[in-house]
Order: structure tokens, then C-alpha cells, then sequence
């Protein structure tokens, strides 16, 4: 299967769901707590938003104005819908973008969020280029699939190398932060509840809409396996890996500069 059909059908996969990738309400506003010092209407952007879950609780729990990106119009359509509902279409501006090349000045946002996608460019590279769009004194809130210790069984180790090869060790991530320019402020563990109640659940539920729609080809079928061997792997060892959440602030000051 090549690349353009794989994403086709994950798109196709997630397609009508609320979250796109694991994370809840706690766990957003626990992030959003770390955030000290925000100003009273804060610039928030939130990269890969998906169907914009978490976009809805920051706007629920901060004043300013904020902007969603995601590269596939087809999550922001069911965004907007949602949007509407809650007369929220005032203050969150929906806008189609690739996250490697954001259009917005340097220094636009008092926080950048993004749940569950900065894993798409890698973190290191959004963190580097994301750094210039946040103002001195602003944030960076990632989630990211993270190893929470050393040597996993091999099963779980070929998936991951398979899959996302890039994945890290907390340290490793916080370390890599702050090599970038950022003071990481504070970091946590996702429930693993938060993957597989608010995610996975409703995702296992439309697997066989899924291969419906798909008239079981073999490459949608390849696609629901996989999907079920990630969430199987997860049950049996989310003590190895998991999503965590990384609070990182861009330092005022002569260092912070325009680099
Ligand atoms: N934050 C949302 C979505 C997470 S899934 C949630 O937690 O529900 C990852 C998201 O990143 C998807 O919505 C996907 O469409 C988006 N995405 C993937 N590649 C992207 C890119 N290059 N630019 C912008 N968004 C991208």
C-alpha cells in the first residue's frame, strides 16, 4: 500500500469521530494550569486540531481568540458543525494549514497547543519551528507518544519501530526542549484511560463501518488489523509507553531573541 492510500483510509478511519487521537478534558486543563502568566485574552493556536475537542475546552476556559489548523478539511468541516452548536464561530477561526509551513508571523501566539499530531513532522521539528510564532513569555503544549521505560518486549518494540520509530524516552524529550530554547514548566502522564476510553473505544466501534464502506479490500482490512494490534498492545503494556504531555515555555529575556 503506498503512503497517499494509507492516509486515505486512516482519514476515512477517523472520519465523523470526536477525538482523533488520545487525550481528555482533565487532562487539557491540567496542562492549561501549568501555563502561568497568560495574559487575561491570550492568542492561542492549536496545530492538527482535528475535530477540534480539545480546541473546545480551551476556548471554554480561556478569554482571547484562537485559531485551529489541521491539513485535512474533512475533520475542520465536522469542527465547524460543532462550532455553530456551541456560537463559539466568533472567537475560534478555523483555517486549512500544513503544520510544517504555518502562515503567521513570528511572535503571533501567546500558546501553541497541539494534542496528539506533532508526531506527523516529529517533535523536534515543530519545536523548532513553531518556537518563533510564540511571543517571549509564551507556551508550547504538546502531547506525544512517549516510552515511560527502558527495554520493551519485542512485540511491542517491532510495532513502535514500524510505526513511529521516532518515538522517545521522556527525559529524552525534555532534554531535546530545552537544547531547542524551551524551559520545560512541567510534564505528565496521560491516563491511560484517556487512550483508550476517549479514543480507542469509538474507534474499535467504527471499524466495521469502516470495512463497510471500504467493501473489505484487503489494504482497508490491512488497516482495521493493524488499528487493532495498536490497541491490543496498548492493553497489554500502557506501564512501557504512553502519550505524556510537555509544558514548555519560551523564556523572556536577551536568550529568547530572534533565533
Ligand atoms: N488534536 C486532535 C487530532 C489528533 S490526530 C485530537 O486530539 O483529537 C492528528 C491530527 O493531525 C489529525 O487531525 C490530522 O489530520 C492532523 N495532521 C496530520 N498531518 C498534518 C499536517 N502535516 N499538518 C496539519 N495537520 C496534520
Amino acid at each position: 500500500m503506498n503512503e497517499e492510500r494509507l492516509i486515505e483510509l486512516l482519514v476515512s478511519l477517523h472520519e465523523g469521530l470526536d477525538r482523533l487521537g488520545p487525550g481528555n478534558t482533565a487532562s487539557t486543563l491540567r496542562a492549561l494550569a501549568m501555563c502561568e502568566d497568560l495574559p487575561s485574552a491570550p492568542d492561542v493556536l492549536d496545530v492538527g486540531c482535528g475535530a477540534g475537542a480539545q480546541t473546545l475546552v480551551l476556548a471554554d476556559h480561556t478569554h482571547g481568540s484562537l485559531v485551529a489548523t489541521d491539513l485535512f478539511p474533512v475533520f475542520l468541516e465536522k469542527f465547524a458543525a460543532n462550532l455553530n452548536k456551541r456560537g463559539l464561530t466568533s472567537r475560534v477561526q478555523l483555517l486549512p494549514a500544513d503544520m510544517n509551513t504555518l502562515p503567521f508571523a513570528d511572535s503571533s501566539f501567546d500558546l501553541i497547543w497541539s494534542e496528539g499530531a506533532i508526531y506527523s513532522m516529529g517533535f523536534d521539528e515543530g519545536l523548532r519551528r513553531w518556537r518563533p510564532l510564540v511571543r517571549p513569555g509564551g507556551y508550547l503544549v504538546v502531547s506525544e507518544a512517549s516510552w515511560f521505560k527502558p527495554d520493551p518486549p519485542d512485540r511491542l518494540k517491532s510495532f513502535w519501530a514500524g510505526n513511529y520509530p521516532a518515538m522517545r524516552a521522556v527525559d529524552d524529550n525534555l532534554a531535546s526542549a530545552q537544547d531547542l530554547g524551551w524551559t520545560p514548566v512541567g510534564h505528565f502522564h496521560l491516563p491511560v484511560d484517556a487512550w483508550q476510553t476517549d479514543y480507542y473505544q469509538p474507534l474499535r466501534e467504527r471499524l466495521p463501518v469502516f470495512l463497510e464502506t471500504h467493501e473489505h479490500a484487503a489494504d482497508a482490512k490491512a488497516v482495521a488489523e493493524m488499528t487493532e494490534l495498536e490497541m491490543d498492545l496498548l492493553s497489554a503494556y500502557s506501564d512501557y509507553y504512553g502519550y505524556a504531555f510537555y509544558v514548555l515555555h519560551r523564556p523572556h529575556g536577551i536568550l529568547s531573541g530572534g533565533d
